[in-house]
């Protein structure tokens, strides 16, 4: 099969695509033919190396295609039949793994982190991973959802246990996890204030469903943030961005309020005011991905069109290389989805 791959850490110029023989198929798995497969910041990360990654490696976290086989151990999968891979690894057998916490898994690891992923025509992975979409979802589309609508809802929902009525600061409106919670909080009625480095990039987020916006490169967060609250503050604020934005996320919180963050595009070291933490009683959240529990419940209100995937721009996963230097550049809105 084709097949992108890393012999290497490095710069975009490290994916290399190449004949790579067939995956075998283990007779407890389903093997399923890539139509389409979504880029995450972490893809970036893994090129750049982290631990864990044995070479040569396959990136590439969300994969949606079609089953091309299923093995003999299995029952309920059909040829042919159109399915997401839910994106992440994990033993199935530990304690945190039948308690349904399955990110707290020991093995655990996200597809194409330190297992191969979908940069490639055939993956083969276990049936728990296999969930058939609905017509109305295109490849793209479906490729589109799962690691950030999950990683999402493990936040607001599992986390933060978000309720209608409070108001949600969600950092990065353009970027997958920024459009999944900004659509999450809307499904539980909620305030949402967002921000973004451009007024295009903010019309969009609007029509998602944020009811303000604010542009982080002219406008300072945590001012306006008061001053659309009245001086109270938020609930809860979604971070990913890191660095670049900590300190306004903090003081952007009302007294209790919760920060919840998946990640650190800009940088991961920030400093904490502890007489902030204390005397605010705020409550500092980390998070990583979700569990299956959170993936189905958040797959439910897509598949019901109650939510929906972002696609902002394909490539053929030949141009891999182009899709990364895309990606790093930060002018899209929303996913950017490889097709083998
Ligand atoms: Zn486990």
């Amino acid at each position: 099969m084709k097949a992108v791959r890393i012999h290497q850490f490095g710069g975009p110029e490290v994916l290399q695509y190449e004949d790579i023989p067939d995956p075998e198929l283990r007779k407890d798995q389903v093997l399923v033919r890539v139509k389409a497969c979504a880029l995450n910041h972490l893809d970036l990360w893994v090129r750049k190396g982290l631990p864990g990654v044995k070479l040569p490696h396959i990136l590439g976290s969300d994969i949606a295609g079609e089953i091309a086989a299923v093995g003999e151990y299995l029952s309920g999968f059909q040829m042919g039949q159109r399915v997401l891979i839910a994106p992440m690894h994990f033993c199935g057998r530990c304690v945190k793994c039948v308690a349904g916490l399955q990110n707290q898994c020991r093995e655990f690891t996200v597809i194409g982190n330190a297992v191969d992923g979908g940069n490639c025509e055939l993956i083969a992975v276990p049936a728990a991973n296999v969930i058939p979409i609905p017509g109305s979802l295109d490849f793209n589309q479906a490729a589109s959802v799962p690691l950030v609508f999950l990683t999402a809802w493990h936040m607001l929902v599992a986390l933060a246990s978000v309720r209608p009525g409070q108001t949600v600061l969600v950092l990065g409106a353009s970027s997958g996890v920024g459009i999944a919670a900004i659509q999450i909080a809307k499904l539980f009625h909620c305030r949402v204030i967002t921000t973004a480095g451009n007024e295009e990039k903010l019309e969009k987020a609007r029509a998602l469903g944020a009811d303000y916006g604010i542009d982080h490169y002219k406008q300072k967060i945590s001012e306006e943030v008061r001053r659309i609250t009245n001086k109270e503050g938020v609930d809860i604020v979604v971070e990913h961005v890191g660095a670049a934005t900590w300190d306004e996320s903090v003081r952007s919180l009302k007294s209790g309020g919760t920060l919840v963050t998946c990640g650190a595009t800009t940088g991961p070291n920030v400093a904490i005011d502890l007489r902030h933490l204390f005397a605010r009683q705020l409550r500092l959240q980390g998070s990583y991905m979700g569990t299956m529990g959170d993936l189905l419940e958040a797959l439910s209100h897509v598949f019901a069109g109650r939510m929906k995937p972002v696609v902002d721009r394909t490539f053929p996963l030949s141009e891999l290389r182009a899709a990364h230097e895309y990606l790093e550049k930060s002018q899209m809105f929303g996913k950017v989805v490889v097709n083998p």
